[in-house]
């Protein structure tokens, strides 16, 4: 593709020009804008050709069974972005073992967003920059589209910035994953075909994952820009009820900014937080623990406006059994 095509594609292409001459000549350049020697329709094409694949739905039989398939390859592997990438592997809110940690990572691994280290990476960069002109996908700070998956199909993004996971550099197996991080996926695909065929591998591995591209992506589109604001972030990230219930819980992305090492983002009972419920259940089993949760102070400060009803009460129930909890975040 030209350059002329990568300057369309990218918001940042005057900086990226400068910053491909030399990163050596530039010591404060971010190495999430470094592109990588590849032209751009190499890195967008898998996408693109998944998308067009799509077209395969009207060639296959739809049954009950890859429906189910479908809703269930969807729900069970957003919790692996959601409970594994996000609040694992970028924000750490939860400890668990080292083959249960192996086992979140093939999870969020399989719905084909690229590694886990790649993935916390960058999301650790938009939480650094959240809606400033270096943030990887802000949709104030470029367009709504780039956002949603602009930044994703340029090739500014493509490698894993590993100063930003110094944390997880000494896990081999995870580096192994993240390098070839197509493997869960796959693995996926073709267990669908073996399971229903053609109308397996349609609807309950290409179909769901796309709805699970574009779920996920929301979060970094429209919750940044529709939605309620319940505390004063320095971004202008938003609470959504919808995104929560297509999310698993994501939605409640205001919450999780002005909290960002919680293991739910879901502040109180009636913000439906799926994932977070999913990891309360593992924890019942052991699976993982000490499940971080902000305490009364957190949960009322920077409020925008003062709490009132069942949330105010929630906070002095709370206080009252002195709830365990981290330092609140600035
Ligand atoms: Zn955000
Ligand atoms: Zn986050």
């Amino acid at each position: 593709m030209n350059t002329n095509t990568q300057h369309y594609l990218s918001p940042h292409a005057s900086s990226v020009s400068s910053a491909e001459k030399s990163t050596e000549d530039a010591p404060n350049n971010k190495v999430w804008t470094q592109r990588v020697g590849v032209p751009v329709w190499v890195t967008a094409s898998p996408f693109i050709i998944l998308h067009l694949c799509l077209v395969s739905v009207f060639f296959v039989d739809v049954t009950w069974q890859v429906l189910l398939l479908c809703a269930f390859n969807y729900v069970w592997r957003m919790f692996g972005i959601t409970g594994g990438y996000h609040r694992y592997f970028a924000h750490r809110s939860y400890k668990t073992s080292r083959v249960f940690q192996f086992f979140l990572a093939w999870l969020g691994g399989s719905a084909l967003q690229k590694g886990p280290l790649w993935w916390a990476a960058h999301h650790r960069e938009h939480h650094r920059h959240s809606d400033t002109p270096i943030d990887p996908h802000s949709p104030h700070e470029t367009s709504f589209w780039w956002s949603h998956m602009g930044w994703i199909l340029s090739n500014e993004h493509t490698s894993t910035p590993w100063e930003s996971i110094p944390d997880w550099a000494d896990k081999w197996e995870l580096r192994l994953l993240d390098r070839f991080h197509w493997v869960p996926g796959v693995c996926l695909g073709v267990a669908c075909f073996l399971f229903a065929g053609w109308s397996g591998l349609v609807w309950g591995f290409l179909v769901s994952t796309i709805l699970l591209y574009h779920g996920t992506f929301t979060i970094n589109s429209l919750s940044h820009l529709f939605g309620s604001r319940r505390y004063a972030t320095p971004d202008d990230s938003r609470n959504n009820f919808f995104l929560a219930i297509l999310t698993l819980g994501e939605g409640w992305h205001n919450n999780h900014h002005h909290y960002q090492s919680s293991a739910n983002q879901g502040f109180f009972w009636y913000e439906i937080d799926i994932s977070y419920n999913i990891l309360r259940a593992f924890s019942w089993f052991g699976l993982v623990w000490e499940l971080r949760k902000p305490n009364e102070k957190a949960l009322t400060h920077r409020l925008i406006k003062p709490l009132e009803g069942k949330a105010l009460e929630e906070v002095a129930a709370r206080a009252a059994l002195a709830d365990v909890a981290p330092t609140p975040q600035a």
